[in-house]
């Protein structure tokens, strides 16, 4: 068995602000005077479900308070991504929950992020993209203004527009948020089919022309559904270790990744909110092999899925699938 810190890895789906340090939140929180959020109990986050998860994270978010603290969780990321043997990631952050508590400044919190992640790709050699998101709960204004967010620094540090929140707001009305995203050369990766189900997908596929689907996971309830990933080759980004911390799936062994798998759906390992749901993505790899038996040449593969379902550049998809197979060939220490 070799070491899966050494694994080169991509990883498709985190959240900026879920992968906050502890420690950080920690000292947010003093500093402003604010309770730490109920859920964070000492040093470890727990969650009563999906809805009360959403409502520890918006808790969260609202310590940060000033832009020098959007600089340091990008770059106290790239070093903990480095840490676990990420080399890229395409990150999820939310314009929506800061703008309105900072004085209605769009523009302010991910330049600060894009500038936490250069002084980071230079220190730990870590290379981050953004994904945006739309918060639906927040309504179609916010999500508008997030668009143009992403829309102003596409190609400059951002690939690709998401969608999140609770999956209970209509899809439809944000479809053409997603089609001008598009046309001005930004990816689609929405979260759906997490906690909603296959109808959620369908809909958000119609909708959203997504290159990547955020979960997907409840796409398992539904053959023809399944059947119709596995022929597009649309990658779902899946998070295991996520899924069963917010109640989705009651534990690993019930979670669908193997039979999505195994039936010919691209799927790739992913951590979503590490320091939140105790796993960051090395610790993911070893969850699913500990649950599916995987072994070296497997985990190898679904490290390349992630590495080619990325939207990084051909020349850093090479190195890190070169480093995969150093990684394959080199002798097992166990
Ligand atoms: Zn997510």
């Amino acid at each position: 068995m070799r070491d899966l810190t050494l694994l080169p890895k991509a990883e498709l789906h985190v959240h900026l602000e879920g992968a906050m340090r502890v420690e950080t939140v920690r000292e947010l929180a003093e500093r402003v005077g604010a309770p730490i959020p109920s859920g964070l109990v000492d040093g470890r986050w727990g969650f009563a479900g999906f809805d009360d998860f959403i409502s520890q994270y918006t808790a969260m978010c609202a310590l940060l308070g000033t832009i020098e603290d959007f600089r340091r969780i990008a770059y106290e990321f790239c070093e903990d991504e480095a840490r676990t043997g990420v080399r890229y990631a395409e990150v999820v952050f939310s314009p929506s929950n800061h703008a309105p508590r900072l004085g209605d400044d769009w523009f302010g919190p991910i330049e600060a992020v894009l500038d936490g992640l250069e002084a980071g790709r230079r220190d730990f050699g870590v290379i981050a993209r953004l994904a945006p998101d739309l918060v639906r709960d927040a309504g179609l204004e916010l999500a508008e203004r997030s668009l143009e967010v992403a829309l102003k620094f596409g190609g400059r540090g951002v690939v690709a527009l998401s969608a999140a929140g609770s999956e209970r707001s209509g899809i439809a009305p944000f479809g053409p948020l997603f089609r001008r995203a598009k046309d001005s050369g930004l990816r689609s990766v929405p979260h759906a089919g997490e906690w909603a189900g296959p109808r959620n997908v369908w809909e958000t596929l119609e909708h959203y022309l997504p290159d990547r689907i955020g979960h997907g996971v409840r796409a398992v309830d539904d053959p023809a559904l399944v059947e119709h990933l596995a022929g597009t080759g649309i990658p779902l980004e899946i998070s295991p270790v996520s899924n069963v911390a917010t109640g989705v799936y009651g534990s690993l062994a019930e979670h669908p990744f193997r039979v999505l798998r195994d039936a010919g759906v691209t799927v790739t390992l992913n951590s979503d909110d590490p320091p939140m749901f105790g796993a960051w993505l090395t610790d993911v790899y070893r969850s699913a092999r500990d649950t599916w038996s995987f072994d070296d040449a497997d985990l190898a593969e679904i490290a390349r899925s992630g590495v080619r379902a990325s939207f990084a550049d051909d020349e850093i998809k090479a190195e890190i699938l070169a480093g995969i197979e150093a990684w394959l060939t080199e002798p097992s220490t166990a």
